[in-house]
């Protein structure tokens, strides 16, 4: 066993994974670049055809957002990146990436510094073009195992995961279908390797409130006051807050000039809920709210949005696979230690397809989302050794 794992850690080329990062990590990819994006994406499916199966891109599904006067428009996305392997391979795996970042074209943060002889500083880098890169590079070592050819799998590298996946994540349920276990490879939650382990789940909602406009001084009784009811809403949604359930009204939008009684709010607001029932009890709680308010306000109130992130349980399945790569971080000298996280990713998609998965799969680093990101440059190479071990194990015999 230690010897497979030492012969597959051999095979993973350190030098070409730093390279190979740093020439991604100087493409700016925030999700609303789609010239950086298509140029990444490009790049992307370059690298990825040195595997066995076709590469393709893929077209985003269309999505749309409410514009700060009600209106819905549609947001452009990214192509996403598919490889499909021994697609009638009996047992099939999923690995998940994302090629965009936080920080738009204009954003001062764009370029790479070396912080010390193994930390690298650069925007993407940790969060997750380093995670892509190990995607790659635990693949093509383990495709070098005769059992390779036992299995398949599926890459997906999709291009709007920072700003919660929507033109992707039909995709991710559609290649997580029938899997037998998948690998995101967000970066790991702490910097010295930990996984995320169970994790909550997130929504973004857009209440659009229509009133009746009226002189403020004339007739205001003939006015139905729209940022009355938006503010009653983020008051009233506010208290729907449980333990198992955060609520977080951000932004009331409209309103009118001070003589006049407003028509038109727009309130926005974010829900965590920690498990699928407290999701569930909110969106009753909340529908019974908006037909109190539309009745007693005489408001029009529409409804953008939804929980886009279900929340992530850890299953018996997926302990199992937390399992599995704990003992192979303990027979490669790595120490894989887990804790629950605040945050979401396309972890919580794919897990709530019923597939065990583990998340933070990619480099060790941290102060992700920020101009102090950075990735811990010997970390490309662990964790490739890490996953292709894993993998090794599932396509050899063990059982989740
Ligand atoms: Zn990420």
């Amino acid at each position: 066993m230690k010897q497979l794992a030492e012969t597959l850690a051999e095979r993973i080329d350190q030098p070409a994974m730093l390279a190979q990062v740093q020439g991604w990590a100087a493409v700016n990819t925030g999700t609303a670049n789609l010239d950086g994006l298509a140029t990444q994406a490009a790049m992307l499916a370059d690298a990825f055809s040195a595997l066995p199966g076709a590469v393709e891109l893929v077209d985003p599904a269309p999505v749309t957002a409410i514009a700060a006067d009600g209106r819905e428009f549609e947001k452009a996305h990214g192509q996403h990146m598919v490889l499909r392997v021994r697609p009638d391979a009996p047992r099939r795996f999923l690995f998940t990436g994302h090629m965009d970042t936080v920080f738009p074209a204009d954003h001062p943060f764009q370029g790479q510094t070396w912080i010390d002889s193994e930390t690298l500083n650069g925007p993407g880098l940790a969060d997750m073009k380093g995670g892509l890169s190990v995607i790659l590079h635990a693949l093509t070592a383990f495709e070098t195992l005769p059992e390779a050819a036992q299995v398949g799998y599926d890459v997906l590298v999709n291009s709007d995961e920072e700003t919660g996946s929507l033109s992707s994540s039909a995709l991710i349920e559609t290649l997580a279908q029938g899997k037998y276990a998948a690998l995101t490879y967000e970066p790991s939650a702490l910097p010295d390797g930990t996984l995320a382990h169970a994790r909550g789940g997130s929504g973004n909602y857009s209440l659009t409130v229509t009133g009746k406009s009226a002189h403020a001084g004339r007739n205001p009784l003939d006015g139905r006051n729209a940022i009355v009811a938006a503010a009653t809403l983020a008051v009233r949604l506010k208290e729907l807050q449980r333990s198992d359930i955060s609520v977080n009204p951000a932004k009331i939008e409209g309103g009118a000039a001070n003589n006049v009684v407003p028509d038109h709010a727009i309130l926005r607001f974010n829900i965590r809920p920690k498990a699928p029932d407290a999701a569930e009890r909110f969106v009753a709680e909340m529908n019974a709210l908006l037909g109190e308010v539309r009745q007693s306000q005489e408001v029009d109130i529409s409804v953008h949005g939804g929980i886009t992130r279900p929340p992530k349980p850890v299953g018996a399945r997926a302990q199992k696979l937390f399992d599995l790569v704990r003992d192979c971080g303990a027979v490669l000298g790595q120490h894989i230690d887990w804790q629950a996280s605040g945050g979401v990713c396309d972890g919580n998609n794919i897990a709530a397809t019923g597939v065990p998965v583990v998340d933070t799969m990619g480099v060790r680093g941290g102060k992700i989302h920020s101009p102090d990101e950075f990735m811990i440059v010997p970390s490309l190479s662990e964790r490739a050794a890490l996953s292709a071990f894993v993998l090794s194990r599932l396509s050899s015999g063990d059982t989740l």
